[in-house]
Parts: structure tokens; sequence; C-alpha cells
């Protein structure tokens, strides 16, 4: 329970990947803010944590709304008192050939990822440096914060500019006691990479099965799927970790996908 007492704010948490760090946190002691677009299923998400015995809340925000992140962090230290990790989460993927890539999906795209993590960060700092305390950051970036695939120019574009946002954060927070770090899963089945395998398979005109094996997994040491436990137990060794001694660093979690 080395996460007793401190807050714990997880966007895009009402499912996948986020949920797993909002229930793992919860399970070492840390109350949750679950921030989602999709409001019932965040208060679905809290109500579990609250049932097992954990204290969370459900706020709804769209992470590329300054107005919406704004509110919902001032609601979150309203109601729990502080913010001591940020995991900024949410995220979506679009796939088209670049030269088909609709301008305003890669703008959505950009906007997810980076918007909402720098919107985020920007809203939840303020709050790390007032308290003293300091706090933890961490961006789910993705194997493509370090390699590129086919199709996902948008993707890999934001996924390697949380690198750039997350070492300027530990440089400016560091003197006061926030880390940022990223944290790049290879592929795990959540709704996001279950949407992807029939679009892939279109696109590439080959069946879901070698999508599977031949694109997802192709680079793994052991054809095996990373999965969201595997996640959010790095995510909660980060938000754990209480000095600088690991900051600005990306932590790679792919069934050795891509090796640093
Ligand atoms: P998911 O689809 O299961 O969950 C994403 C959540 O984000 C949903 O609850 C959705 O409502 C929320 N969301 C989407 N847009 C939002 C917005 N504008 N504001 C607030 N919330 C929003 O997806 P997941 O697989 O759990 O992905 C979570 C993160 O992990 C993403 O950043 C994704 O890029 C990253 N990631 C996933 C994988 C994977 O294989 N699943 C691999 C690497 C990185």
């Amino acid at each position: 329970m080395s996460l007793q007492g401190k807050v714990a704010l997880v966007t895009g948490a009402a499912s996948g990947i986020g949920k797993e760090c909002a229930i793992t946190m919860a399970k070492q002691g840390a109350a949750i803010v679950i921030a989602d677009l999709n409001l019932a299923a965040s208060e679905a998400v809290a109500q579990e944590i609250i049932n097992a015995g954990g204290r969370a809340i459900a706020v709804v925000m769209d992470v590329t709304s300054e107005e919406a992140v704004n509110a919902g962090i001032q609601q979150a230290v309203d109601q729990l008192g502080s913010i001591d990790v940020l995991v900024s989460n949410a995220g979506i993927q679009i796939v088209h050939p670049i030269e088909e890539f609709p301008f305003a999906e890669w703008k959505k795209m950009l906007s997810i990822h980076l918007d909402g993590a720098f919107l985020t960060t920007k809203a939840a700092i303020k709050h790390m440096y007032a308290s003293g305390k300091g706090g933890s950051i961490i961006y789910m970036g993705s194997v493509h914060s370090h390699e590129a695939s086919k199709l996902k120019s948008a993707y890999v574009t934001a996924k390697h500019g949380l690198l750039g946002l997350a070492r300027v954060v530990a440089k400016e927070g560091g003197p006061r006691g926030v880390r940022a770090n990223v944290v790049c899963p290879g592929f795990v089945r959540t709704p996001l990479v279950e949407k992807q395998i029939p679009e892939q398979a279109a696109a590439l005109g080959i069946s879901e099965a070698d999508v599977v094996k031949n694109v997802m997994l192709k680079e793994t040491v052991d054809g095996e799927f990373t999965t969201v436990a595997d996640i959010a137990n790095t995510v909660a060794f980060l938000a754990n970790f209480d000095n600088n001694a690991i900051t600005g660093q990306s932590i790679v979690v792919s069934h050795g996908w891509y090796m640093q």
C-alpha cells in the first residue's frame, strides 16, 4: 500500500490500459480520479474500485479541451485534496496510408495525444508545485514512440512527441520534485487494438490472423501480447518511485519487440 495518501488522476481510465492502471494504483492505496469522455463507463470503474474498498471519483474530461481539463483537475483537487500522480493515457488510433490521411483526422490524433498530454500536465503540475511534495507524471507512449509502422503516421508522430514533452517536464519539474517518464507498451489486446486488426487486414490485404502474427507480434521474442497488467504494474512502479533518479526516461514493455 505504498501509494497510501496519494491522489492519482488517470485519463482514458474508463477502458483498457487506463482502467487497469487505475485499479492497480487503487489497490496500492491511492485515491483515484477516473477522467474520461465516457462518464457512465468512468463511474462504473470508480464504483468497482469503491466496492473493492478503495477510493475513487469519476470526472468527465475531454483531454483536447483546455476548459474541460482545467475543470476536471480542479474538481479532483477540490474533492480529494491534491494531484500527486498524473497518468496521461487517453488515446485513439486512426490508420491510413499517408497520401489518403484526412487532415482533420491527423489533427484529431495530435490533439488527443499531444494537446491532451500538454493540457493535463499544465493543469496538474501547478498543484504538484503548490503542494511542495512534487509528483510523478507518466505519459502513455508506445513502442511507436521509438519505431515506425506503415499506416500510422499520426500515431507515430504523436507518440514520438511525448518523449520530447517528458524530457522537458523532467528538466523543468526536477528541481521541484516532479518526475516525468513515458511507458511504451507493445500491442495490448484492448478495444483500441481489437479495432485495428480488421482495419489493418483490409488496408494491407492480408488475413486478421496474419495481422496478429506477422504485423503486430512479429518482432516480439515470443509471439505474445503484452497485457494491461504488465503496463499497470510498470505505471505503479513509476508512481511509487519517489525521487528524480528515474526521470525523463521511457520504459518499453513489449516482449522484446523494441530493445533500447
Ligand atoms: P482504449 O480504447 O481501451 O481506451 C482509451 C480510452 O481513452 C477510452 O476510455 C476513451 O473513452 C478515452 N478517450 C479517447 N479520447 C479521449 C478524449 N479526448 N478525452 C478523454 N478520454 C478519451 O485504448 P487503450 O488500448 O487502453 O489505450 C490507452 C493508451 O495506451 C493510448 O494512449 C494508446 O495509444 C496507448 N497504447 C495502447 C497500446 C495497445 O496495444 N492497446 C499500445 C501502445 C500504446
